[in-house]
C-alpha cells in the first residue's frame, strides 16, 4: 500500500446509521482511510450485499478488511467445531473478496491447556486446508490470524509469524494493545521498534508495507486482556508507537478498536501525521 491509513473496527458511531454503507460514508466525511467490517458474531452479509459495499467502498476511496466471527477455535477438540471454524474463516474471506477487502483478521484458537507446540500444530494443519481451499478458488485475500491478549489464547507475535512463513497466502495481524495486555510490557518506543524489527527480520520489507493493525487503549491484569479502553484512560503510549511505525515506514492499515471508535482513529491519524 502506499500509505498508512487509519479507520474504525465497524462503523462509526456518528454514522447516519449502524449500516456498512453509511459507515463508510462517515469513514470519508471524517477524511479517515479504511474500516473494518465486523463480521464478530457471524458473516450475515450476503453476496449482492457485498457488492453494493464494494462499490460505495470504492467511490467513496475506503479501504475495507474483515474481522471474522469470535467462534473459532483451530485447536478445538471436537471435529464438528473445527470444521464449522473453518467454514467461519472460508466464509469471512469470500464475503471480505466481494467487498473488494485485501484481508481478513481472526482469532486463531485457545491452547485449552495444550503444550504451545501441540496447540501450533493442530492451527497449522487446519489453517492449511482453508488455505488450500481459499487457493482453489482463487481467493486472494489476505489471511491473518490476530495477535491476542490473553496468555490462554493461541497468538503470541513468534506463533502468527511462525505461521506466516509457513503458510502462504497467511499475514500477520498485529494487535499492539492485545500484545501489551498480554505482558504488561511492550509498551515502549524501542519495543515497539523490536516488533517491527522482528516482522521485517522473518517476513521481508514487503510485510511491512502492507500491514493490518489494529489500536486501542486497554485494560489488563494477570490474565491479560480485560477490555477495550478509549486511548486517553489507558497506559498505551501510542505516540510512541506512531514514531516506530513512522520510523519503519510502515504501510496498510490501522484500524482503531477503542469504544469512542473515530474519536480514537481520529487521534491517532492527526498525531501520525504530526510526526
Ligand atoms: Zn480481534
Amino acid at each position: 500500500m502506499e500509505k498508512l491509513l487509519f479507520g474504525t473496527g465497524g462503523t462509526p458511531h456518528s454514522s447516519r446509521t449502524a449500516s456498512t454503507i453509511d459507515g463508510i460514508k462517515r469513514i470519508a466525511e471524517l477524511e479517515l482511510g479504511c474500516m473494518e467490517l465486523e463480521f464478530v458474531r457471524g458473516v450475515r452479509m450476503g453476496e449482492a450485499g457485498a457488492r453494493l459495499v464494494a462499490e460505495t467502498a470504492q467511490s467513496e476511496g475506503v479501504k475495507l478488511s474483515a474481522h471474522g466471527p469470535y467462534f473459532i477455535n483451530l485447536n478445538a477438540r471436537e471435529p464438528e467445531k473445527i470444521i464449522a471454524s473453518q467454514e467461519r474463516i472460508i466464509q469471512t474471506a469470500r464475503i471480505a473478496a466481494f467487498c473488494g477487502a485485501e484481508s481478513i483478521i481472526f482469532h486463531a484458537a485457545y491452547y485449552l491447556g495444550d503444550p504451545p507446540e501441540k496447540t501450533y500444530s493442530s492451527v497449522k494443519k487446519n489453517l492449511a486446508e482453508v488455505m488450500s481451499l481459499l487457493k482453489r478458488e482463487n481467493n486472494r485475500v489476505w489471511v491473518r490470524p490476530e495477535v491476542m491478549g490473553k496468555p490462554s489464547q493461541f497468538g503470541t507475535i513468534d506463533e502468527v509469524l511462525k505461521l506466516c512463513t509457513e503458510l502462504e497466502g497467511v499475514g500477520i495481524g498485529m494487535d499492539f494493545a492485545h500484545w501489551h495486555a498480554r505482558s504488561g510490557e511492550s509498551n515502549s518506543y524501542p519495543e515497539f521498534a523490536a516488533i517491527l524489527e522482528q516482522i521485517k527480520q522473518r517476513l521481508g520489507d514487503q510485510a511491512l508495507a502492507d500491514m493490518h493493525i489494529h489500536i486501542s487503549g486497554i485494560a489488563y491484569g494477570k490474565k491479560g486482556e480485560l477490555k477495550h479502553l478509549n486511548l486517553k484512560d489507558a497506559d498505551l503510549h501510542y505516540i510512541e508507537l506512531l514514531r516506530a511505525l513512522k520510523d519503519y515506514e510502515v504501510k496498510g492499515i490501522v484500524i482503531c478498536e477503542s469504544p469512542n471508535l473515530e474519536g480514537d482513529a481520529l487521534l491517532l491519524q492527526e498525531t501520525y501525521h504530526s510526526l
